[in-house]
């Protein structure tokens, strides 16, 4: 039998080149095809590609809007159940943005954009304090209720005001509830000027060995507070979303498209905002297009993110009106049931792919919002050219996100809702089917309706008599902080850039635009074999 005629090994690499196309397909013949109809993340796969480099040295930097560019490509949802100040904190320190709410009163709304652009990291910029006036029994309170008695004392008993003393535990001790504290608080005062480093103010309270180390200005007024009990914890946040001038953290906030919500932005650009989202179901109306004009005109600097789209067209209009970057979504939300009720959406991973590559054309990042439940998920979003994510659903059950865990079925938990939920509509009265309602205790829920509601709104529902509800309210469990589970996020990000060949998203980009980064579609066989399977049972830890 003669031996079959193999070719030469060594020639494997250029034997390649007889093939009329790459293994797999690219991006334009995914998502273009006739065959099947809109597609979903789990739709798809990449292909692996050649590996010459670690994934630590992969960058995630993008763009979110024309003018801002951040490390890492996350970002968490404008929900009264997701992003309030300490998310937005955590999520600008760990190198994305927290988009604040706007179902709270633009007072509410402005003091966390305050909080945020006054982070420094490692000094309290918000402290509790107090006057001499108030007396031994208020220390105690402070102290049951959020564990420490460290208070520094000004004249106005507020922050800025001109700082008089300090009262420690020891001050207090055995002293009658009723004494005023201006006779027992420590006038003997070591401070630091503002402007401080950290790394300054830290030797000199290791050098003091006093518990607290107030901040002042000039004037010796309060400016924030830095505690011993802090200094361990202390962390490094190299990738934080800082602006490159004043090294303050961006502010990102939502608003409305109604007249109240002109006034509404003065008051968060008052406080500092960087980043205004035009937050609504379908962005593509006459109401955002003059908004955004009306914002070009009177705060050019002010970066817009226009939205939600899912088509070139609805991105068209806003792109014209002035839009820096476009949010792409409509009913892929894990609360959201868009789809179902009102008939109109797009299958996300579509929407993203037809807006990127629309937007792209004029320089405008979009940013993929809603039904990201993985890693994979963002690595898919950025490969079909977004900016970054938008998460609700993942970030909920972390310790920074509003409201307190509750135990559900013996899980413990977070109430997640969306905006289109009839409890968020009504602000937070408990509805009668919803199991997490009773349970829950969400600081925006509680507070009153002074101000047009923004969930209304969102869904242009303020005028209808009967309010149709397009979000559903339920439970998430808890993932811990945000301050590892971001880190997660971006880790699995380089590894999967590693795993596809590219080192960073400008890479993937143009790899995916020449048809070098590669594509399949997942079978609903496919999609189950590509999950666990076949196991009797087993338990899903996703990091360590
Ligand atoms: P998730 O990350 O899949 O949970 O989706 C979060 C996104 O869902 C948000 O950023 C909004 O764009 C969207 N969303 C929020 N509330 C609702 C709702 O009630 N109905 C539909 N979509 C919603």
């Amino acid at each position: 039998m003669p031996s079959k005629a193999y070719l030469n090994p060594a020639d494997a690499i250029e034997h390649l080149k007889t093939y009329e196309r790459s293994d797999g397909l690219a991006v334009d013949e995914l998502m273009n095809s006739k065959i099947h109809g809109g597609l979903t993340y789990n739709d798809f796969l990449m292909l692996p590609g050649k590996i010459d480099f670690g994934a630590h040295e992969v960058s995630t930097e993008s763009k979110i809007t024309r003018n801002v560019t951040l490390k890492t490509p996350f970002m968490s949802s404008p929900m009264d159940t997701v992003t309030e100040g300490d998310m937005a904190i955590a999520m600008a320190l760990l190198g994305g943005i927290g988009v604040i709410h706007h179902n709270q009163s633009p007072e509410e709304q402005a003091a966390m954009v305050r909080s945020v652009k006054r982070h420094e990291n490692g000094f309290i910029t918000d402290p509790v304090v107090l006057s001499p006036s108030h007396r031994v029994e208020h220390v105690l309170d402070v102290k049951e209720r959020l564990g420490f008695a460290g208070i520094p004392i000004t004249d106005t008993g507020a922050l800025g005001g001109k700082l008089l003393g300090i009262v420690t535990n020891r001050d207090i001790q055995f002293r009658s509830p009723s004494t005023p504290l201006s006779e027992v608080m420590t006038t003997e005062l070591v401070t630091a000027p503002e402007g401080v480093t950290l790394e300054e103010a830290n030797d000199i309270l290791r050098d003091s060995k006093k518990g607290k180390l107030p901040i002042v200005d000039a004037q010796g007024r309060l400016t924030s507070l830095l505690a011993r009990s802090d200094l361990l914890k202390n962390q490094n946040y190299p990738l934080a979303s800082k602006i490159p001038s004043s090294k303050q953290l961006y502010a990102a906030a939502a608003v409305g498209t109604r007249p109240a919500d002109r006034d509404r932005l003065d008051v968060l650009v008052e406080a500092g905002l960087d980043i205004v989202v035009l937050d609504s179901s379908q962005g593509n109306s006459i109401f955002q297009i003059d908004m955004i004009k009306w914002i070009k005109e009177r705060y050019p600097r002010l970066e817009v993110i226009a939205g939600n789209v899912v088509t070139r067209e609805q991105a068209a209009s806003l792109i014209a009106a002035g839009a820096d970057g476009l949010r792409v979504g409509m009913g892929s939300g894990s609360i959201c049931i868009t789809q179902e009720v009102m008939a109109v959406g797009r299958p996300q991973a579509t929407a993203v792919y037809a807006v990127a590559e629309f937007a792209g054309k004029f320089g405008v990042p979009v940013i993929a919002d809603g039904g990201i439940s993985n890693v994979g998920h963002v690595v898919k979003a950025l490969a079909l050219g977004a900016g970054a994510v938008m998460m609700g659903g993942l970030l909920a059950g972390t310790t920074e996100a509003p409201g307190e865990y509750f135990y559900h079925d013996g899980k413990r938990v977070k109430t997640y809702r969306g905006m289109g939920s009839l409890e968020a509509m009504e602000q937070g009265k408990p509805g009668p089917t919803s199991a997490a309602n009773g349970a829950m205790n969400n600081g925006a829920a509680k507070r009153k309706t002074t101000y047009e509601n923004a969930a209304t709104t969102r869904y242009f529902s303020e005028s209808s008599a009967v309010k149709v509800a397009q979000g559903v309210s339920g439970d998430v469990q808890d993932k811990g902080s945000v301050r590892q589970f971001l880190p997660y996020l971006y880790t699995g990000l380089q590894h999967s850039f590693q795993d596809i060949g590219v080192r960073d998203v400008q890479a993937l980009r143009e790899g995916v635009r020449a048809g070098k980064v590669r594509f399949e579609l997942r079978t609903a066989s496919a999609q189950v074999e590509g999950g666990v399977h076949g196991l009797h049972s087993y338990t899903k830890r996703l990091f360590a």
